[in-house]
């Protein structure tokens, strides 16, 4: 059996236009008061921008 609750699957969101762009799963035990934060490429955007988590998975 897999650990329950160990890992969350989150959004991440690019900070220059807030789409949504990536989903991750980030772990809430080791990680509890950091919020992700990663430079991904945005499609919308046509370059790499910040992308910040985000609870919310559209
Ligand atoms: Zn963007």
């Amino acid at each position: 059996m897999a650990k329950k609750g160990a890992r969350e699957i989150v959004g991440l969101v690019c900070s220059v236009c807030k789409s949504q762009n990536y989903v991750t799963t980030r772990n809430k035990v080791n990680m509890e008061n950091v919020k992700l934060e990663v430079m991904k490429f945005c499609n919308k955007c046509h370059k790499k921008t910040s992308h910040k988590e985000t609870a919310k998975l559209k």
